[in-house]
């Protein structure tokens, strides 16, 4: 049985709609947490040879399945391979909101400004065209490297990662169809999985967290284009960090609120704010299969102009036909990537993004951007992990499929031995998806395993 639930909590939440204080207090005290994976739909792969035990479809979601129990993942090489993302099921309704809320046909460029460790970005990235921009955003610089990995492994040459307070996007205004706030808040809607927060909770939290809130909105609003979608949602059950928000966003910002569809048979709860009656969504344990979670959308309504001149910006430096010769025994020519050179490295980006890295450069602190190709030493190339994890670049690097202790050992980054390959690079694959590089030399293997991301644990 978990720990008893906040008594101020209970007594705030009961004047808040669709509140059952019942059901919601037996839901905390019985029910075992629910684990739910979502599928990253560019890494086909069976799911038998994946530790996944698929129970039924999160109803709302294009890819989203619960588990009929938690395995474990750091033993599953797919899930190290980016071939699917743990997400709790609430939160994939993003889908649902973007889909209404945005028009997917066109490339759009999309600030995730919340985005550690990456479930909402590798969500987002699946929907949007692959000449949209996505530019992943993490405020605490320890938490970009879980980031850059998770956006790493998923596979995307469309994803720009940085590490900027919320305010420095305003060197960047009206520039964003659609700006996400997944916002830091006092974690009420996670009680069921990690009831240890309970003894963080507080009111006065609660308070600390919507004043933070505010600011992030009102520090990253510039930035949204007039007509485009913010989308704020939060893990906490509080008014005053949901639909209190919303009601402050109307009264100080220039944006409407959206409505969004649902079915019956969701159980999601429409809310409306006291004051200006804002569409909010809020998802409670005790009536749907997942955990707490609120959701809001709003469009920008003013008509201000856009100030960037469309003058096409100076490339970053573009790679030499020749030495772009020297990658054609890696992969196929590819038409709709651009080739330059960043620092040692090759990085490959959609076209589309090209204009857009320059103005991104001078306005953030960029971690990552496009696909790292790896670098050339005496006119070959150290291929980069990353690109043997991409799913675009379509790859001449000859691959041996392993089976399971193979892979999870070349993971653990010990020494591998597998008889009677060719020297030179291959691609390690499991299931039919990329794990990584290994270099085969005349007496042995060199496993190229990111160390940092190795499997530490037996
Ligand atoms: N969107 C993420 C996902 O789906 O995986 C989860 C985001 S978590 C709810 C909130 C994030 O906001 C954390 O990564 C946290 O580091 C970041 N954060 C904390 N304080 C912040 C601030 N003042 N401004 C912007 N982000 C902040």
């Amino acid at each position: 049985m978990n720990k008893p639930l906040p008594d101020d909590l209970l007594s705030a939440l009961n004047n808040v709609t669709g509140f059952d204080a019942p059901s919601f207090i037996q839901t905390h005290q019985e029910a075992s947490p629910i684990t739910s994976v979502r599928i990253n739909k560019n890494k086909i792969f069976n799911i038998s040879d994946s530790v996944l035990t698929i129970d039924e479809k999160v109803s709302w979601s294009s890819s989203g399945f619960y588990l009929t129990h938690r395995p474990s993942f750091t033993l599953d090489p797919l899930f190290h391979a980016g071939a699917y993302y743990v997400q709790e099921a609430s939160s994939m309704f993003l889908e649902v909101v973007i889909k209404q809320s945005c028009d997917l046909q066109n490339n759009i460029k999309v600030l995730d400004l919340c985005a550690a460790p990456g479930g909402k970005s590798t969500l987002i990235q699946s929907l949007i065209s692959k000449d949209s921009l996505l530019v992943c955003n993490e405020v605490i610089k320890t938490r970009v490297n879980v980031l850059t990995e998770n956006i790493t492994k998923w596979g995307a040459t469309n994803v720009v990662i940085s590490n900027n307070d919320p305010k420095d996007f305003q060197r960047l205004p009206n520039y964003f169809d659609l700006i996400v706030v997944d916002a830091p808040c006092s974690g009420s809607g996670l009680f069921r999985k990690d009831p240890d927060a309970i003894n963080e909770w507080s009111i006065e939290n609660v308070s600390l967290c919507h004043q933070r809130q505010q600011r992030i909105l009102t520090d990253v609003l510039p930035a949204l284009k007039p007509g485009g979608t913010l989308i704020y949602s939060t893990c906490s059950y509080s008014y005053e960090e949901n639909e209190a928000i919303t009601d402050w966003l109307v009264n100080n910002n220039d944006v409407d609120s959206i409505k969004i569809q649902l079915e019956e048979k969701w159980n999601i709860i429409e809310t409306n704010s006291q004051e200006n009656k804002c569409f909010g969504y809020r998802f409670y344990p005790n009536k749907i299969k997942g955990e707490g979670f609120f959701i809001t959308a709003f469009q920008k309504k003013s008509t201000s102009e856009i100030k960037y001149d469309k003058k096409p910006k100076p490339h970053p430096d573009l790679l030499k036909k020749a030495d772009l010769a020297k990658l054609e025994k890696y992969f196929e020519p590819v038409d709709d990537c651009q080739f330059f050179y960043w620092k040692n490295d090759i990085i490959a980006m959609p076209f589309k993004m090209m204009n857009e890295i320059t103005l991104l450069q001078f306005a953030l602190y960029i971690k990552k951007a496009g696909l790292n190709i790896g670098s050339l030493i005496r006119d070959e190339l150290l291929p980069s992990h990353e690109l043997a994890l991409n799913t675009l670049l379509h790859q001449k690097i000859p691959t041996i499929e392993v089976k399971k202790e193979t892979a999870l050992d070349y993971l653990r980054l010990h020494d591998i031995k597998i008889s009677g390959t060719e020297i030179g690079w291959h691609i390690i694959k499991y299931g039919g998806v990329s794990l990584g590089l290994i270099k085969v030399l005349h007496n042995r293997i060199n496993n190229y395993y990111p160390k940092e991301w190795r499997i530490v644990h037996k």
